[in-house]
């Protein structure tokens, strides 16, 4: 069985079929390493799913204040022991991402304190919800101050000056895991959990969340485990395995998550409202599919890296270098460039595949974004997708796809938009 035939039936010219297998042929050993990260990691799954006894009756919904739901109690109770936690608070009512890292901030900031990242500039959807760029009902305007501490050239932690940054005001400090749409590196767990130590010598009681998006189950140990106090993330990413259809969560010390359930809904009900409607059979089934979901993105953003690399472009991370999320990123230098490589995605997707994705203004975001996917769930980025702002030096982001040979479809289709437009050469 060949798949030649397949690929040609989508289009692709031979040459990138023939290019793709020279670039895969040489990945065994890597793809192998994800595979093994994925075994450990579905084993954790599935011991804190037998620790916590998790029956039939958990996946039944409910409605109206969702009072003694046990399936919602029972899924914050595995991600807790997932993640080695000692609370979590798992929503549908926590809309995506950004809504879970601004209830985490909210939530433990109050007036007077100061935020710091010392990892330069968060995630652009963050910048209105600090208060950097105006945002109504931004920290900012209930009187919390915020620093940055940007990396050094090399892409490394600036001790020196994250030392003189941290003050008698800093309350909480937040560490981004993935670049987000930034051209710096990801860190690895490892390196969170020296700048974590780092930062408590310093001052112990502060707060360290992190920005774990994008992040889950690429390693076998997580934030959390650390030392960071709480971890943040959206479920229609990594942890949802693309079975979630909405939700975020956050994970960490009891007294911290606690004044997050307060925040989501209001003081004294805390989390014990929330109805989990129907959602519940898909975030513990996503949840469990999570690792292998996770590792065939990896592996596909590998592909990625090594194809365009080849081609001649700048990526990150490289085709060789360790990785520790799922974001990959392609310098494509212009702005044609970058709308080719998503309409190679989105032909390559199962739903919507017809449409033409063009740059447009996002809520949240300052430039113009293009964004490529035909998803089951609407926006999920851990089912294939491309986006990027309409910026120099013209990067897309590249993430997901729910099975590996999805992904290398998507990838060879972006080469073959490229191609017809005369911006690689493929011999
Ligand atoms: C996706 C993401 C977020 C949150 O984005 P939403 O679209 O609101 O889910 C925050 N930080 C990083 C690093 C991300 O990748």
């Amino acid at each position: 069985m060949n798949s030649f035939d397949a690929y040609k039936g989508f289009g692709i010219d031979e040459r990138i079929i023939k290019f793709s297998d020279s670039i895969l042929k040489d990945l065994d050993e890597r793809f192998r390493e994800i595979d093994s990260i994925a075994e450990f990691n579905q084993m954790k799954v599935i011991k804190a799913m037998q620790d916590n006894r998790v029956n039939a009756g958990c996946f039944a919904g409910t409605t109206g204040y969702g009072h003694d739901d046990l399936g919602r109690d029972t899924l914050e109770a595995v991600y807790a022991s997932v993640f080695h936690t000692e609370a979590a608070l798992v929503r549908g009512q926590i809309t995506c991402g950004t809504h879970a890292l601004a209830i985490a901030l909210s939530a433990n900031l109050l007036p007077g304190d100061e935020m710091l990242s010392p990892v330069g500039k968060p995630y652009d959807t963050l910048e209105e919800v600090i208060g950097i760029r105006d945002g109504i009902g931004s920290l900012k305007e209930y009187g919390v101050s915020y620093k940055q501490v940007e990396l050094l050239p090399d892409g490394t932690f600036d001790y020196d000056n994250i030392r003189r940054a941290i003050n008698e005001k800093t309350k909480l400090v937040e560490i981004q895991r993935s670049k987000g749409y930034a051209q710096r590196p990801t860190f690895s767990v490892k390196e969170i959990g020296e700048l974590t130590m780092f930062i408590k010598q310093i001052k112990p009681d502060v707060i360290v969340m992190v920005d774990n998006c994008y992040g889950e189950f690429v390693e076998t140990i997580e934030p959390s485990d650390v030392g960071a106090d709480l971890i943040v993330g959206s479920l229609i990413k990594n942890p949802g395995g693309g079975l979630a259809p909405i939700g975020g969560y956050i994970c960490g010390r009891e007294d911290l998550v606690a004044r997050c359930m307060n925040r989501l809904t209001a003081p004294g009900i805390g989390g014990d409202v929330g109805a989990s409607l129907e959602l519940n059979t898909r975030l513990y089934q996503g949840l469990f599919l999570a690792p292998t979901v996770t590792a065939g993105a990896e592996k596909g953003a590998i592909f990625a890296a090594r194809a365009y690399e080849t081609l001649g472009f700048n990526v990150i991370p490289s085709g060789t270098e360790t990785r520790h999320d799922i974001i990959q990123s392609v310098e494509l230098g212009s702005s044609e460039a970058l709308c080719a490589f998503c309409e190679g995605i989105q032909a390559a997707a199962p739903v919507d595949s017809y449409f033409t994705p063009v740059p447009e203004p996002i809520p949240g975001y300052k430039d113009d974004v293009i964004m490529a996917a035909g998803a089951f769930v609407q926006g999920s980025s851990i089912e294939l997708s491309a986006d990027g702002p309409i910026r120099p030096p013209y990067a897309v982001y590249f993430q997901g796809g729910l099975t590996f040979p999805h992904a290398k479809l998507g990838i060879m289709m972006s080469m073959q938009k490229l191609l017809e437009k005369g911006l690689i050469n493929i011999d």
